[in-house]
Parts: structure tokens; sequence; C-alpha cells
């Protein structure tokens, strides 16, 4: 194993189409690796660009020896396979942590790849002193990129977690057992009062675009004001899957939304990047 690191990480991110979050998304990403000092280059691809050019351009990636890192943003447009583009990313370059070899080690517990979203909320978590060893913690929201590979962190680190969907029977009576909740459901204000336990600490995933007034009145009530002056501006306020008056007034802890979740995902896919180039290079 070499000791020093005197390569530049690399990443290269793809999106295809003209989805306008997944455009702020990557955007974002590719910023803050250039701040950081990473080498970067972005394929915005047009919507009509098919299957087999998609897997050429990540098979051309895989084949060039400066890239660590790939990272193809979803969703794809629906003409294209999903799993086959994440299934044709070398699992050493995945850096969303997807490919099925990565899944499987991350169930295995031997990851080194975790996928972005759940890494930065068991960042966040340690960041802030909760404990995790022996806390109850429910995730609610089952998705291949947040909830699942949650769960396998949180195990990892001997919580015991349940995991919710939209069959749950009863979700507040399940919900509100948990001394730490998780919300990854993509419905604006979802989880409410009843939902959470007295002191919980409560970690909002959820990215909502809210447009109405009324709508962002009953969320924010005395703190309405400026999301208001959003909407009037952009068009849309940015809202959690977490009511944010009600879970203020029973939760110990909240992440807030924008601002909690959303920039360590960011911060994790540059872990990952960095993480990749030196598992690729024999850098300890
Ligand atoms: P997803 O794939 O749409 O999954 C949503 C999950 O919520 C599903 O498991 C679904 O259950 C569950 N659900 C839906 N309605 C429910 C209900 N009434 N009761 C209980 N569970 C319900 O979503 P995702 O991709 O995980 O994303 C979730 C949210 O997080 C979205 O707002 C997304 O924009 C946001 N997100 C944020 C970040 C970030 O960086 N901050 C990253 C990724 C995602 P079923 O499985 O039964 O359908």
């Amino acid at each position: 194993m070499r000791q020093e690191f005197d390569v530049e990480p690399y990443l290269a991110a793809v999106r295809v189409g003209e989805d306008a979050a997944s455009a702020v998304y990557v955007r974002n990403k590719v910023r803050t690796s250039v701040e950081l000092g990473l080498r970067s280059e972005h394929h915005a691809l047009a919507a009509e660009t098919t299957q087999a050019e998609l897997l050429e351009l990540v098979a051309s990636l895989n084949a060039r020896d400066e890239v660590d890192g790939i990272l193809v943003q979803l969703p794809l447009p629906s003409a294209i396979d999903e799993e086959r583009v994440i299934e044709a990313i070398n699992p050493a370059k995945d850096v969303d942590g997807f490919h099925p070899v990565n899944v499987g080690r991350l169930s295995l517990g031997q990851s080194v790849i975790a996928p972005c979203t759940p890494a930065g909320i068991i960042e966040l978590l340690e960041r802030n002193g909760i404990e995790m060893s022996g806390a109850r913690a429910c995730i609610v929201g089952r998705s291949h990129i947040v909830g699942r590979p949650l769960f396998q962190l949180l195990l990892q680190r001997d919580a015991t977690v349940t995991i919710c969907h939209s069959r749950t029977r009863e979700l507040a009576s399940v919900t509100r057992e948990a001394d730490i909740l998780i919300a990854a459901i993509g419905r604006a204000g979802f989880i409410k009062a009843e939902h959470i336990k007295p002191g919980a600490t409560v970690v909002d995933v959820g990215i909502n675009r809210v447009t109405d007034e009324a709508e962002v009145r009953a969320l924010f009530g005395d703190e309405a004001e400026k999301r208001l002056a959003g909407i009037a501006s952009r068009g849309y306020t940015i809202v959690g899957d977490v009511h944010p008056a009600e879970a203020r007034r029973v939760a110990g802890k909240l992440t807030p939304v924008p601002g909690g979740v959303g920039p360590l995902t960011v911060a994790m896919l540059m872990r990952n990047t960095v993480a990749a180039a030196k598992l690729r290079r024999q850098i300890k």
C-alpha cells in the first residue's frame, strides 16, 4: 500500500434530460467538487439519449483510468432501464453506492462506498452526539436510495430498526416508539405531532416543492412569511416530509429543510469519490 495521496480525485457526473431538480442537484455536486479541489466533468445529455448511447458513455468512463467516481443522476427518462445503467458502472467507481455489488457489501457490513444520503444521515447523527447503539430507530420509506441502505447503516451501529412504508398499519403507533425517526416519503409535511415521540430526534429527508399559499401557512404557522416570499420570487418553496410547525412542538431535535440532509448528501458524495480514488490506487 502507498501511504501518500498525490492524486486529484476525479468525479464524472452524468445527467439525462431536462428534470429541473436533477439539474440543480448535479450543478451543486459539480460546484462542490470544484470548491474542494477535486477534478470533475459534467455530461448533460439530451432527453432523447438512447440507452445504448448512455451505456457507451458509462463504458468509456469505466475505461478511463483518471476517472475515480461515476455518478449517473436518477431518475433517468422512462425509456432507459435504470438498473442496466447502474449495473454497467464499475463497482469500484460507483460513488453513489447503488451497484448490486456495493448493495451486497453494505448488507454484509463490508461497505466502503455507502449511498450518500443514508451516509450523510449517519454523519449528522454522529456529529450531533445522538446515541444510535440500543436506540429505537424508525425509517418511514423503503426506497433503494434512502430507506433500505439506511436500515443497514443503523443496524451496523446497533440501533433497533423498524422500516415503515405505505402498507404499514397504524403508522403513528409505530413511529411514536422511535427515539430516532427518519422520514423519507416524498410527501410535504406528512409526519405530524402524532407520529413523534416527545423528545425524539427527527431527521427529515424529504424535498418537496410547495406552491400553495394556504398549505405554506398551515405548515409554517408564524414563520410562513419568509416561505411565502420564496413562492413570490421563485414560484415554490422547498418543504420536507415532516410538518415543521407540529414537529417543533414535540421533537427534541429536527433537521431543517432545506439545509439539513441535502448538503450532507453532497458532502458524502465527495467523501465517496476520495475513498474510491484511494481504494483503486491502493492508497491507505
Ligand atoms: P420513493 O422512492 O418515492 O419512496 C417513498 C417511500 O415512502 C416508499 O417506500 C413508500 O412506500 C413510502 N410511502 C409513501 N406514502 C406513504 C405513506 N402514506 N405512509 C407510509 N409510507 C409511505 O422516495 P425516495 O427516493 O426515498 O425519496 C423520499 C424523499 O426524500 C423525497 O422527497 C425525495 O425528494 C427526498 N430525497 C432527498 C434526498 C436528499 O439529499 N435530501 C435524497 C434522496 C431523496 P411503498 O414502498 O410502500 O410505496
